[in-house]
């Protein structure tokens, strides 16, 4: 780990804690500064904060003190849930005290260098494949981000030995500084997360931080079809390297119906891709060309790409049963995600959808639905998809209460050779804790049909 000399016996306020928060705390506390953690939660239920206090930080919980910024911090780490609109980020700004999100600090105490994701949907899926190719080829990989594993923390332990592949949300990448991928991927841009995000533009700059310090000894790698990228990627001063997953071109990596190139030259046939869908394709593209970056061989690249098929709960294949094939799309709590999940299959689909009734529209998906021959509902959309189904032709549309009653009538409703899909389109917390928690049920039950 690398010492800090900006932090060393000097004041800094944590700002919301949960893992990334309680993580970064105590990595600063290691490094010498006098440590503050701020939380909303209040102390009794606050296991962090009671942690953080036996460890001789001072623990402010239960509210945001207006006065908490008199103090004289010097630096404000914020826990990257927390708004720039929060009163005392708000505050800080006024008082121009520097507010870094927990990545900004994994990037500056990290001996190892960094491979980093965004965009607005392929993040998980595009870091644990570039993740899986590079641990394939001994290139000592550490994931961190969103699956589990706190970017400062990982970020501590790392040596120069070690690469850190590192998903980067909008959230964490408005609060970064000096952040600079060695290899940075832009995957996609769509209008999302706007509810945090001040418009679109605050949320696409956001993203374009992830290459804002890069220089010519850095990559780029940016999807080029999508225009509002590949405009932003002119100002990139990392080489470029462009993906295009509609049509062959002469440079960058990009691929037609039959093949993968890389700079125009033959990689590998698409049909040895265990991924479904164009979608899916952007993050196969993406990582392949993050993989020949780091010099991984082609062979460790196929044999990951011929047996990766998603991960857990983003249309992962579970089983094939009596000639169907079942996925679990739990993650897709939404339907653009339902969406990029149907467009991958041309076989018949049993749709499996439902869950927490945010009022939002279905109507994304009627494009999609030529080869949805049952849709199988459950949860408070009931009506809504009830209605849906029926008004957009759908042969068959079977209202039950449950995921488990759900899966029992899809199998009826199948035939040999149909997919058997979980994407529900909703949030899961009407019946589920999470959307991991309903697609271990799906897991549980498809594993469970007897032959
Ligand atoms: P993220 O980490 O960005 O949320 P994930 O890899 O977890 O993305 O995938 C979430 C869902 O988004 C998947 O189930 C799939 O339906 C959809 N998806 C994945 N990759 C892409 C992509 N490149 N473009 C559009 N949709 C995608």
């Amino acid at each position: 780990m690398k010492q800090l000399p900006d932090v060393h016996h000097k004041k800094i306020l944590v700002l919301g804690l949960a893992k990334s928060g309680t993580a970064a705390a105590e990595i600063l506390h290691d490094l010498g500064a006098f440590v503050t953690v701020n939380d909303s939660k209040p102390f009794e239920q606050n296991d962090n904060a009671q942690y953080l206090l036996s460890k001789g930080l001072t623990v402010i919980c239960g509210s945001h003190p207006e006065d908490l910024l008199d103090e004289g911090f010097s630096l404000i780490v914020k826990n990257p849930g927390i708004p720039y609109t929060n009163s005392v980020i708000a505050e800080a700004k006024k008082r121009n005290i520097p507010v870094w999100t927990e990545v900004e600090l994994a990037y500056r105490i990290s001996d190892a260098p960094m491979i980093g994701i965004t965009g607005s949907n392929g993040k998980t899926t595009t870091t644990t494949l570039i993740f899986d190719i590079l641990a394939a080829g001994h290139k000592n990989p550490l994931i961190a981000g969103n699956i589990g594993t706190v970017a400062s923390a990982v970020a501590a332990e790392a040596t120069v030995e070690d690469v850190i592949v590192t998903e980067l949300s909008s959230f964490q990448l408005m609060g970064t500084e000096q952040l600079k991928p060695k290899i940075a991927i832009l995957l996609n841009l769509y209008e999302a997360h706007l509810d945090y995000h001040h418009d679109f533009e605050e949320y696409t700059d956001a993203k374009f931080n992830i290459t804002k310090t890069q220089d010519a000894s850095d990559w780029f790698i940016y999807n080029a079809e999508q225009e509002i990228v590949a405009n932003y990627a002119l100002q990139s001063k990392a080489k470029k390297i462009p993906f295009y997953v509609s049509k062959k071109m002469p440079d960058g990596i990009s691929a037609d119906d039959l093949n993968v190139y890389w700079n125009g030259e033959k990689l590998f046939e698409r049909s040895i891709i265990a991924l479904r869908g164009r979608h899916n394709l952007e993050n196969v593209l993406a990582a392949t060309a993050a993989a020949l970056l780091m010099d991984c061989s082609l062979e460790h690249i196929m044999h990951i790409l011929s047996t990766f098929h998603g991960v857990k709960h983003r249309t992962q294949f579970v089983r094939e049963w009596q000639s169907r094939k079942f996925y679990n799309d739990s993650k897709a709590t939404n339907a653009l995600a339902t969406k990029s999940a149907l467009e991958g299959f041309s076989e018949p689909i049993i749709l499996i959808a439902g869950g927490v009734d945010r009022g939002h529209s279905f109507d994304e998906l009627i494009p999609y639905l030529h080869n949805v021959k049952a849709l199988v509902h459950f949860g408070e959309t009931a009506a809504r998809l009830q209605q849906f189904g029926e008004l957009h032709g759908i042969q068959s549309v079977i209202q039950v209460t449950n995921l488990v009653d759900a899966v029992k009538e899809s199998v009826k409703a199948s035939e040999e050779g149909y997919v058997i899909l979980l994407s529900p389109a909703c949030a899961s917390w009407d019946q589920y804790e999470s959307f991991e928690l309903r697609g271990d049920e799906f897991i549980e039950q498809v594993l469970a049909l007897e032959e």
